[in-house]
C-alpha cells in the first residue's frame, strides 16, 4: 500500500473509490487521509512502467497556462546571466541552476518527494524552485483530476519543499492557472554558515581544555 507521499506514513482513513475514465484509460483511485499530516492521497500502489506507458503514449500537456505570468516570476528570481532549467522539458543532466521550475508535475507522480530532492540537488547555493499544482483546498474539482494520486494544499505543499531542507519565501494564489497554488522556494544554505559562527561562539565561550 502506497504510504503518505508528504510524511510517508500508513496510517490513514478511507474518503473513498472514485473509478474515471479518461484518455484511453481507466482511472481507480482508492483516495485516503494521513492521519499524521492531513494529506489527501491515493493509496493505490501504482506501478511506474504503466504511467510511463500512458504519459510516453497518448499524453498531451494541457496549453492553458499563463506563461507571461511564468516568465514575470522567473524573471523576479532568476539573476541576468541565470540559468533556469524546466522539468517538465526533460533532464538536468549534471548542471546546476539558479532557477528550476516545476508547473503542474508533483501532483501526477508516485514520489513527489524524490522529484523535490532531485531539484534541489540542482540547485545552485542560491537557487530558486519555482513550483506550481492545483490546490485541493481552494479548487478541489480540478485537483480531483483522473491522473492526480495526490491532493495538495497551501500547508501540503510547503510542507514538502520544507522536507527537502527547503523554505518558502513566497506564496501565489493562481499564478498562472486560476486554481493553482504557487511556492518559490529556497535552499536553507545559510544553516553551514550558521553552524561556523556558532561553533566559533562555543570555541570563544568554552574553549576545550
Ligand atoms: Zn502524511
Amino acid at each position: 500500500m502506497r504510504p503518505c507521499p508528504i510524511c510517508h506514513s500508513t496510517s490513514h482513513q478511507p474518503l473513498g473509490t472514485r473509478t474515471l475514465q479518461h484518455a484511453k484509460l481507466v482511472w481507480v483511485h482508492d483516495d485516503v487521509l494521513c492521519l499524521d499530516c492531513g494529506m489527501v492521497y491515493d493509496r493505490r500502489d501504482w506501478i511506474q512502467a504503466e504511467l510511463d506507458d500512458y504519459y510516453m503514449g497518448n499524453y498531451e500537456c494541457a496549453r492553458n497556462a499563463d506563461y507571461p505570468a511564468q516568465l514575470a516570476l522567473l524573471k523576479r528570481y532568476a539573476p541576468a546571466d541565470g540559468i533556469a532549467h524546466d522539468v517538465s522539458i526533460g533532464s538536468m543532466g549534471d548542471s546546476l541552476y539558479d532557477v528550476v521550475n516545476c508547473y503542474y508535475v508533483l501532483e501526477h507522480l508516485i514520489d513527489p518527494a524524490g522529484l523535490v530532492r532531485e531539484m534541489v540537488a540542482h540547485l545552485k547555493p542560491n537557487g530558486v524552485l519555482i513550483v506550481e499544482v492545483p490546490d485541493f483546498e481552494r479548487c478541489p474539482e480540478p485537483a480531483l483530476f483522473p491522473e492526480h494520486l495526490q491532493q495538495f494544499t497551501s500547508e501540503h505543499l510547503a510542507l514538502l519543499l520544507n522536507n527537502a531542507g527547503l523554505f518558502v519565501v513566497e506564496s501565489i494564489n493562481g499564478l498562472s492557472r486560476p486554481f493553482g497554488i504557487c511556492k518559490v522556494a529556497m535552499r536553507r544554505w545559510g544553516i553551514q554558515a550558521r553552524y561556523a559562527s556558532a561553533k566559533t561562539a562555543y570555541g570563544a565561550e568554552c574553549a576545550t581544555p
